[in-house]
Formats: structure tokens, sequence, C-alpha cells
């Protein structure tokens, strides 16, 4: 991740205090918003969605390169706001709503894919990457800002502490690319802790397919629900002793140590069994 930068700073809107139910920090640093937009490379090739776009910190620098976007806003206020913008208003189609149950498909558009970015609220940011994950193949990239431990989880590798089941799950739907860095100065009002920003590509072509992505889900938290314990254990209810052997898995093994491949190997082995 390139490291951080002294921080430039914008006023975010008079008059507005942030909602912490909304998770809402807004990002005030422009050479942090610079560097997003650049991420984001907007483009009007693709249909073009932030997720929470609060007072506009990304959305007025991506708008001015783009001739619409839409935006996901759950809050009245913020929303009003940013739909009486003259500038703005041009460009953004407002839909009030929680982006925890939005449907992403009705924004789709023949021949466009799906570019999505947003600083997002990070009380539900695990949730809300699930269900976006559930629209991987209409989506080319996600752009998001996150708490940086979310970020570490995202990307982590077989071996580290940071691996789990947000690791295995997201990198078998996408590539991940760790960006930058953000201190907590760059937010009003400042986090406690340090974000991170990432991009994922959702696979169009996956590097491995399994028969039955909520087995792999469910073979993969169940692993991880007892990190401790060897696979053996923990995986009691999906594997049987001889399947250590089928699968070339040590069965003293944990669940940080196996690769999103050889769960997937697991997850399969469990559906070709159910299935006979
Ligand atoms: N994009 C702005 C910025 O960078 O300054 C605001 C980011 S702030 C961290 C998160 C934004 O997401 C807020 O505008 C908040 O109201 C909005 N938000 C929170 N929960 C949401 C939800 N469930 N659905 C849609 N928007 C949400």
């Amino acid at each position: 991740m390139a490291a951080d930068r002294r921080p430039r700073r914008s006023i975010p809107g008079e008059g507005f205090r942030a909602r912490k139910q909304f998770g809402q920090n807004f990002l005030r640093d422009e050479n942090i918003i610079a560097d997003i937009v650049a991420a984001i490379a907007p483009d009007d090739q693709e249909v073009t969605v932030e997720i929470g776009p609060g007072m506009g910190a990304l959305t007025r620098p991506v708008c001015r390169r783009l001739s619409h976007l839409h935006a996901v806003e759950i809050d009245r206020d913020l929303a009003q706001r940013l739909r009486e913008d003259p500038v703005l208003g041009k460009c953004l189609t407002i839909h009030e709503a929680d982006a925890l149950s939005f449907d992403f498909s009705s924004l789709k558009q023949e021949g466009k894919a799906l570019k999505i970015f947003g600083n997002l609220p990070y009380n539900i940011s695990t949730p809300l990457l699930f269900h976006l994950l559930s629209y991987g193949p209409l989506i080319s990239s996600m752009t998001f800002m996150l708490q940086k431990e979310v970020v570490d989880r995202l990307t982590a590798s077989p071996g580290c502490k940071d691996y789990g089941r947000l690791s295995v799950m997201a990198q078998y739907r996408c590539r991940m690319y760790p960006l930058l860095a953000v201190p907590p100065e760059a937010f009003q009002p400042a986090p406690k802790v340090w974000s991170a920003v990432v991009r994922m590509e959702p696979w169009q072509e996956k590097p491995r397919t399994v028969a039955d992505e909520s087995l792999l889900e469910a073979v993969t938290a169940a692993a991880f629900s007892q990190r401790r314990k060897t696979i053996a254990n923990s995986l009691g209810d999906y594997l049987e002793a001889g399947d250590f052997a089928d699968l070339g898995l040590d069965r003293r093994l944990r669940a940080e140590d196996l690769t999103v491949n050889q769960f997937a190997d697991i997850a399969d082995l469990v559906a070709a069994r159910r299935s006979r």
C-alpha cells in the first residue's frame, strides 16, 4: 500500500451533524480524494454507482468526469441536499435507500457493467460486501474505503493472522488490490482507527468454481468458527476420516493453512457426497 501523505483539508457542508448510526465520517483530505478518484477511473463506458455519497466529497470530482452517476444514500437529509445541489443535481440519480437491501441489478444497462465505489459506512461493511458480492457477474470493479483491518482481512493470504472467512469468500469471487492506507485525520469526524482503500474486481471467469457456493460458505464458516482447532475437528460435520487422503490434506492442518482452492475442493467433495 502507498504511504499516506500530509492531509490537505476541505470543509464538509456547513450545519450538518454527522450521524453515528449511519457511520458518517466525511472525507476532507483533497489529496486522498484525488487518489481515490484516480483509482475509480470514472468512465461513461460503465454504469457508475456510489454507495453513501454523504456530502459529495467523492461525488463531485467523479461527476466532473461522467455524464451520469447513480448514488444510494440512506440519510434522508443528505439525499435531499444532493438532489438540490445545482451542479450535482444534473448528473446524479439519488436512490434514497438502504444499500444492504438495494437491488443493484436494477441499475444494469445493456452492454454496460456496473462500476461501484464508496467510502463505506464501517458499521455495515461486512454484510454490505457479502450483499455486493452476490452481484459479482454484473460488476467490473468496486473501489471502497473501509477500515484498514477489513482491507487486511479481504486481501490476506493463507498462514496470516488476518486470513479468515471474509478472505476466502471475497478472493473466491474477486481479484483484490489493496491501494492506499488513510489516517483518521483525513475524515471529519475522525474515526478511531486507520482506513484503507481496496479495489475488488469480480472474476469474469473464476479461476476455480464450486458446484454449490452456499456449501463453500458453510464449510469456510465452520472451519474458521474454531480456527485454533484442526480441520479434522472443526470440519467433523462435513468430512469423514477417509476424505483427507482423497483431498490430499493433512488432517492436522488448521483453517488458516488452507488455500481458497482447498476450501473449494472440500465444498465439492461434500456436494458430490450429498448428491449421491
Ligand atoms: N462519501 C462521503 C464521504 O466520503 O465523505 C460519506 C461517507 S460516510 C463514511 C458513509 C455514507 O454512507 C454516509 O453518507 C451515510 O449516510 C451513508 N450510509 C450509511 N448507511 C447506509 C446504508 N445502509 N445504505 C446507504 N447509505 C448508507
